[in-house]
């Protein structure tokens, strides 16, 4: 279907004025109350977890979907690799952030679909292209709707990385559409990108709204990236779900030192702070290194769930869903 882009033809613009400074400033003030507040929180708020854990347990391994978990990460497609061991793309190479919803239209391609690297205008750009046999943009929705209810689910993507999911609403096994369970939601999910522990809060956004085109038999899922301790957001993710023969491609951007404040959510940071959290929002990295490693952490998981995403989608998705 095609949407009129209107007052959203400048996507993302209204979140994009807070000066990373500016935000750590305000987010320092307000992580010091909060963590002030966290403990008597604690007393009366009901903590979403506080269980994290690397793989799983003897009662992961009991659910019905186990079979799908794997001892190890599978490795990155040669492009992700390439591009990982290569240098940044000049930023004469990068588009910006406010060019997105043209960048990720419905056909076309752009010059560089894997790559990491800063913008003319300063933000850390990461692009990653994955191809996938047998895989529908329905399975993505449904796997976006249906993952972050359980970490067990969560884990299947990135066994490697992957330690916890949790979300504001569960509406996994509700009577809507996958796409209802997921944008409007946030998921909170600590992970490693690289050697490092992040604890996020992604909040799913209605691509239409931004002014992304999304024909049938396409998806696009648009988050904002934040922290799921202090009330910062810190970027912005895409994936872009197309058809091609044989199955999808999913086109990933990331865009991140776009810094804002989010509201903080209270259960939730109460129970990241239980499981240990990084309450320094400094503590979030948006250098050059981190790119590389948010490119290699992007291409593995998507390659990997890929391989098995169908079958997955059969057992647990689509139709066994009713
Ligand atoms: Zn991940």
């Amino acid at each position: 279907m095609r949407v009129p882009t209107g007052k959203y033809s400048q996507p993302m613009s209204r979140h994009a004025s807070v000066t990373r400074r500016a935000a750590l400033s305000v987010g320092v003030l307000i992580v010091g109350t909060v963590a002030a507040g966290l403990r008597a929180s604690a007393a009366r708020a009901q903590p979403a977890s506080t269980a994290r854990y690397r793989g799983y347990s003897p009662e992961d391994w009991a659910r019905p979907y186990a079979k799908f978990m794997a001892d190890r990460t599978l490795p990155p497609t040669p492009s992700v690799a390439a591009a990982y061991t290569g240098p940044p793309t000049p930023a004469e190479g990068i588009p910006e952030a406010s060019t997105l919803h043209t960048e990720l239209a419905a056909t076309d391609y752009s010059p560089i679909e894997t790559g990491y690297g800063r913008t003319s205008s300063g933000k850390v750009w990461v692009a990653v292209h994955t191809e996938m046999p047998g895989v529908t943009a329905a399975m993505w929705d449904w796997w976006f709707g249906w993952h972050s209810a359980e970490s067990a689910r969560y884990k299947l993507w990135h066994p490697d990385a992957h330690l916890y999911a949790g979300l504001a609403v569960d509406k996994s096994a509700e009577s809507i559409s996958d796409r209802a369970k997921y944008i409007g939601n946030v998921s909170y999910v600590d992970e490693y990108i690289g050697p490092k522990l992040q604890q996020l809060a992604i909040a799913f956004q209605d691509p239409l709204a931004h002014g992304f085109e999304v024909p049938d038999g396409h998806t696009m899922i648009l988050a904002r990236v934040g922290s799921a301790v202090a009330p910062l957001n810190v970027g912005w993710l895409a994936h872009q779900v197309r058809p091609i023969a044989g199955g999808c491609e999913m086109r990933s951007r990331f865009y991140l030192d776009m810094w804002g404040i989010r509201l903080p959510d209270i259960r939730n940071a109460v129970a990241a702070v239980e499981r240990g959290p990084s309450l320094d929002p400094r503590d979030i990295a948006t250098d050059m290194e981190a790119a590389r490693e948010l490119l290699l952490h992007c291409g593995q998981e998507m390659h990997h769930l890929a391989r098995f995403l169908p079958d997955l989608y059969n057992e647990f998705g689509g139709d066994a869903q009713l």
